[in-house]
């Protein structure tokens, strides 16, 4: 897990290359099934026939929840996003979608406006897309009660769709686990809650699984994680580990036939590319060979029992610790850090615990708002690699 940085010093990510980095870094079989596949096509127009495309789908079918039969290849996660928006539109005849505040779903000029946080400069704000608080953006409210954060969530969405026609949505777009908002995950009554209004407005519902796919929350898919059906996943990321770029968006199977039957008009020349779907056929093979969705779980847990020794051994300093899996955020306490005075507010003690784990050579992801940690992993993490880090995060904080 390890990677070298601008200066030349090599260390140890705690973020996995931003989720990417699943099964670890330089594996031999990755350069051989890329160098076989090059051998056999390198490329092939997206609507010719690629043996390994096809082989792929069989893959990702032995790994997908079953309702989810039929996909369509991209080159990554905003991309693949576009293509479920266009064919949710498609088939609702439809326009708005509604997505969360504090969500991330990639940088094209359209979906930074399906993001729920500022748009980058040059965008322009465009009308069909709306937004709901997250329950991140509720949590406060709520008393700082996931549950209660979700139930708000929900009636926010239920508002913001009555608010402009709930029969003007083409599609409702989630991460189960906001990753960039600190790993943040939907509570099973949320997930059940949009699912019952999706069915009732007829609003195709959509997965971000572009961080949570191919095993990072323990599961193979955040969705059944945090107890989510969704129409349609969309995938990127993990799906190659990195080894080549590939996104996908995977149809429930009555959509995705109508789909075929119609056709979707969303083709970029590298969309599906052979190379990485060569890369994903090997990284789902080592995923289940080496067990590493279910290691991905237990060194979870590992970490977490790790993470709460320090939010028991320093009472006030940690408001939060949560996720799933492999994708774990720390939140440190805003009022109360502050309120204790010597300097100690979040984003000290990120710079401060930043610093001492870089100089052990460990290098940690702060969340986007300075606030805290984000540890997401690779798979490959050992109890040791753990350990350590957690007793580097213990030194730190008791020197303070
Ligand atoms: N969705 C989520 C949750 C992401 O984190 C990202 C990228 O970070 C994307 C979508 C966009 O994927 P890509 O950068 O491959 O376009």
């Amino acid at each position: 897990m390890s990677v070298t940085l601008a200066d030349g010093s090599v260390v140890e990510d705690w973020g996995g290359q931003f989720y990417v980095n699943n099964i670890g870094t330089g594996r031999a079989e990755m350069a051989r099934a890329l160098a076989a596949q090059t051998r056999i096509m390198s490329w092939v127009a997206p609507s010719d026939f690629a043996a390994v495309r096809l082989a792929l789908t069989d893959d990702l079918l032995s790994v997908l929840p079953g309702h989810l039969t039929t996909p369509h290849y991209s080159v990554s996660g905003s991309d693949a996003l576009e293509a479920a928006i266009r064919a949710a539109r498609k088939v609702t005849r439809r326009t708005r979608v509604l997505s969360l505040t504090q969500s991330y779903h990639g940088d094209t000029m359209t979906i930074e406006n399906v993001c729920g946080g500022t748009l980058m400069p040059y965008g322009d704000r465009r009308p069909w897309a709306v937004h709901a608080l997250s329950p991140v953006d509720l949590w406060e409210t709520a008393g700082r009660d996931w549950s209660r954060a979700g139930g708000l969530c929900l009636e926010g969405v239920d508002r913001a769709l009555r608010r402009h026609g709930p029969k003007s949505f083409a599609a409702l777009i989630v991460e189960p686990v906001m990753a960039g908002a600190g790993a943040i995950a939907l509570s099973r009554d949320l997930s059940r809650g949009l699912r019952a209004l999706c069915d009732r407005h007829g609003i195709k519902l959509i997965a971000d699984e572009v961080v949570t796919g191919f095993g990072r929350t323990g599961r193979w898919f955040g969705s059944p994680t945090v107890g989510l059906t969704p129409d349609a996943m969309v995938l990127a990321k993990g799906i190659t580990g990195g080894y080549a770029p590939l996104g996908a968006v995977v149809f429930e199977r009555s959509w995705g036939s109508e789909l075929r039957r119609s056709g979707l008009n969303h083709g970029l020349t590298f969309a599906g590319h052979p190379l990485g779907c060569a890369a994903a056929r090997a990284t789902i093979r080592i995923l289940k060979r080496e067990k590493l969705v279910e290691r991905c779980a237990s060194m979870g847990q590992r970490l977490r029992a790790g993470l709460e020794t320090l939010r028991d051994r320093y009472p006030g300093l940690i408001a939060d610790i949560r996720g799933h899996g492999l994708l774990i955020g720390l939140q440190f306490d805003r009022i109360r850090t502050a309120v204790r005075g010597r300097g100690a507010s979040p984003a000290h003690l990120v710079g401060r615990l930043g610093s001492a784990a870089r100089a052990a050579g460990i290098h940690l992801l702060p969340t986007s708002d300075g606030s805290g940690f984000l540890f997401a992993p690779p798979f490959t993490v050992t109890p040791r690699q753990i350990d350590r880090l957690v007793a580097v995060l213990h030194r730190s904080l008791a020197s303070r």
